[in-house]
């Protein structure tokens, strides 16, 4: 029995993997039929969710996955990459180059790091007085839980095959183009446009009324990648990193939160009033009802802190 995704059809071959909460999973994936084989794009963060993706692609196209595209270097989109033994993994050379300099940590340093955040988590979610931050905590902490136990059981893959700008990749009944406009969620950001079902999958750059976590990010670079796709990509559907299928309209929404919490954020370190009394305000509006909302505690915290610094700076 599945209780790690649920399965959408986006379009006509093309499946939207979105996780259950708390599962484990944390990061949505996406299968793509393209006649002949099989693209599955992002492995979820546990090998044991990425074995029924695997399976789903398998039954719902009728054949084995032969490429696996990876959007970016964080493990909720690549941890499961291992049950894929048969495909060829791909993703952009620096995503690659980053994996590979980081390494993989001892099975007990990397368990003790996560334990060190559970602890950190629940201290946050006692605290915590709104119930939606509250329900988000308790997520967060489930799957963090979930990877605890499986670190042991991951194995490092990276790709076999990778791009620096683009790649096409052909099937009998449809050609995919896997493409990056830079680094803005991470480093090295990949999405997949499958423009004859006019279906963009996004990776992180675009989350479906979800707070994105900005802190290994570049939130200018990021900003002008979502007006790029806006400009040069045709596609009604987005399937995101995080969130519910979605259409064009979630590239206004990501871009008013990138732009939109700074600024926030700058008003708020300038106007003399400590970071706790900011956040006991709550998410501001229009983001009020985004799912994941501990990240907008991260997110501010780590902004507050370089406005903060420029300010005492410029003194
Ligand atoms: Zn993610």
């Amino acid at each position: 029995m599945n209780r790690y995704f649920n399965l959408f059809t986006v379009a006509e071959g093309v499946w939207a993997a979105i996780v259950v909460p708390g599962s484990g999973a944390l990061g949505n994936a996406a299968i793509i039929d393209l006649g002949d084989s099989t693209v599955v794009v992002d492995t979820f963060s546990l090998p044991q969710a990425a074995e029924f993706l695997r399976g789903a692609a398998e039954e719902l196209t009728g054949n084995p996955v032969k490429y696996v595209i990876n959007t970016h270097y964080h493990g909720d989109h690549h941890y499961g990459n291992q049950v894929f033994t048969d495909s060829q993994i791909i993703s952009t050379d620096m995503t690659r180059d980053f994996l590979i300099k980081e390494g993989t940590p001892e099975a007990e340093v990397w368990q003790s790091g996560l334990q060190q955040v559970v602890t950190f988590l629940e201290k946050g979610r006692k605290a915590a007085k709104d119930s939606r931050l509250q329900t988000a905590l308790t997520n967060e902490i489930a799957d963090k839980a979930a990877l605890l136990e499986a670190v042991p059981g991951i194995r490092r893959v990276t790709a076999s095959l990778t791009f620096s700008d683009k790649m096409v990749v052909h099937g009998s009944a449809r050609s995919i183009t896997l493409l990056t406009f830079g680094g803005g969620h991470t480093e090295s950001d990949a999405m997949v446009y499958i423009e004859d079902a006019g279906v963009l999958i996004a990776g992180d750059l675009v989350l479906s009324r979800t707070h994105p976590a900005m802190l290994s990010g570049n939130l200018d670079n990021w900003a002008r990648i979502i007006e790029r796709i806006g400009r040069e990509l045709a596609f009604s559907k987005l399937i995101p990193g995080h969130g519910e299928v979605t259409d064009r309209s979630s590239l206004d929404e990501m871009l008013s939160y990138l732009t939109g919490i700074p600024e926030y954020v700058r008003q708020a370190a300038a106007s003399g009033e400590p970071e706790e009394y900011w956040l006991a305000r709550g998410v501001p509006a229009p983001f009020t009802e985004w799912e994941m909302s501990h990240m907008f505690d991260w997110n501010f915290r780590w902004l507050y802190q370089q406005f903060k610094q420029e300010f005492e700076v410029e003194q």
